[in-house]
Order: structure tokens, then sequence, then C-alpha cells
């Protein structure tokens, strides 16, 4: 887990999670299969790409791809972003990492969004931009909400994306208790991602109540087990949504585990859910 920059968890702003993030399995090792340069060039690994999303970024995502690295790695000078400032482990745990959860929509298996309406996506608690901005550079049509609690963070990306002429990306500053609250927010977007947040029903009570109905949730998991997912099915159907995929993979340089839970919603959210800031870690579904 990457700090949030306060080690004191009963002052935190946010819940210090307990669960592994999906960047940091122990063991493994940054890749040899693929180019690795080390002047802060990311490797384009097209052929990668292609085998493993059947799909490889354009030119101009690439470049923007780019930019957004560069543009992290000045951040971190200042900012706990991240730890992963290598160029091909940035690509694979970060980049990668990021766009392999949404392979089902860069395939075109699933469409993003109603027909004929800009398609909404919000990434919670998006830390230095993962998975959101990688989304907002590859589905230039979504409009993106990247929301964090940790101001000075959401202050760097609003001026990163401003920097990268990202004209279909927002910040916010907020809790997702709070959030899914709110008019603004709730029952507002098609898609919701949640990556490194917290266990798993907790990302999911985060995350639902702001999924319209017949939207999508996309956990980003490391390891995943039996009782999670019984746990897991039980919380979804109290949020209104059920579990419609649960895909295992591996990363393609590292070989780390990781999988995506893909929940539907299917009918409305319990207006108290989620609940009032930090009861969910404190006292997580179901
Ligand atoms: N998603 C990013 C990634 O995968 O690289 C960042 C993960 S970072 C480990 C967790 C982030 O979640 C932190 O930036 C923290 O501020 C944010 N966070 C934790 N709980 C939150 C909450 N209840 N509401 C909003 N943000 C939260």
């Amino acid at each position: 887990m990457e700090s949030n920059g306060n080690s004191n968890p009963s002052t935190s702003p946010e819940p210090q999670s307990t669960t592994p993030t999906t960047e940091l399995a122990t063991g493994e090792s940054a890749a040899s299969a693929a180019s690795a340069p080390t002047n802060g060039t990311l490797p384009e690994n097209s052929e990668l790409w292609q085998s493993t999303l059947g799909w490889q970024p354009s030119q101009a995502e690439q470049a923007m791809l780019q930019r957004l690295y560069q543009g992290i790695l000045e951040g971190n000078r200042k900012l706990n972003l991240t730890r992963l400032t290598e160029p091909t482990e940035f690509w694979e745990k970060h980049l990668w990492d990021s766009l392999r959860a949404l392979r089902p929509w860069l395939q075109g298996q699933l469409s993003l969004g109603k027909q004929e309406q800009t398609p909404k996506i919000i990434d919670i608690g998006t830390g230095g931009g993962f998975p959101g901005i990688p989304a907002a550079i590859v589905f230039p049509q979504a409009q993106v909400t990247l929301l964090d609690s940790t101001r000075k963070k959401m202050v760097f990306l609003q001026q990163l994306v401003a920097e990268m002429k990202l004209s279909n990306v927002r910040t916010v500053t907020d809790r997702a208790e709070a959030s899914g609250q709110k008019e603004g927010h709730r029952d507002k977007y098609d898609l919701a991602l949640i990556r490194a947040v917290g266990p798993t029903t907790v990302c999911a009570e985060y995350c639902l109540p702001m999924v319209r109905y017949g939207g999508m949730a996309v956990l980003y998991r490391g390891q995943w087990s039996v009782e999670e997912a019984e746990d897991l099915k039980e919380t979804a159907l109290l949020l209104g949504a059920e579990v419609v995929d649960v895909d295992a993979f591996e990363t393609p340089l590292s070989q780390g585990t990781r999988h995506c839970i893909y929940l539907k919603k299917i009918a409305g959210t319990p207006d108290m859910f989620p609940r009032a800031v930090g009861v969910p870690v404190q006292s997580p579904l179901p």
C-alpha cells in the first residue's frame, strides 16, 4: 500500500486499508521480457498490448501516456504519489493494470454509457490518477471524474490534467461516503472504478451508490478468496447490484496475480448506503 502521507491511522483523513494493493505483490520483479528503456521513456510494448488486450494505444495516446508518466515523476518530487517510477514498472503496474480492467469496453464488447449521452466514469480514491487518467486518455468521449479525499493530490491532478489538456477530466476532493449521498454523484455514473482503496465490500459500498441503474462498477483486486467472493455476493445484493464476472489474470511482465470484479447495478441502492464517513471501514458489510 502506498502511503497517503499520514502515518497515524487515528488522525488520517481516510481509512488505512489492510488489503493488498494491486501493485505490490511481493516477489514481483520488474519485467525482463519487454523492452525496458531506462531514460524516462516508457516502453511502447505494442505487441504486448495487442496480445493481452486486443488493443494498442495510438501514437497520440502513447504520447499522452508518456506525458502522464513525466507529470507523475515531477509530482513525486513533492508528493508521495507512487514508488513505481522505473519506466517498465510504471508501464505494467500503473498503465497496463489500469487499462486491462477496461478490456471489455476497449474491445467494444460492452458500450460505455447510454446511446447519445456522454458516458460518465468515476475513479474513486484515484490517488495519483489511476486508473482514471489512463481511462480518460483512451476514452476521450467520456467525462471522467477523479475523486479522492486528499486535497493536495487533487490540486496536483487538477494542474496535471490542465497541462495535458485533458478537457474530459474533472477532480473532486471528497470522501466517497459523502459524495455517494450527494445528488450530483448519486446514481450518476455509467462506470465506477476503484483500485487499492480498501477491502472489497468497502469498495463496493463506496462505488455502487454512485452507479446508475444498468451501470457497472469494477473492483481492481490482487488476490481473491472464496470468502471474499461470498461476502461480496451478499453485499452486492444489499447495495442493488450483482457480480457479473470475476476476471482472473496475471500481469504480463512480472506475473503478478490480479482479479477484476465486475458488478452490475440491477436495482436502486437503499438510501442508507453509503453509511456515514468511516463507518464502511469500521463495520464492513455484509
Ligand atoms: N487508486 C490509486 C492507485 O491505485 O494507484 C490510489 C490508491 S491509494 C493507495 C488510496 C487512495 O484512496 C488514497 O489517495 C486515499 O486518499 C483514497 N481514499 C481512501 N479512502 C477514501 C475515501 N473514503 N474517500 C475518498 N478517497 C479515499
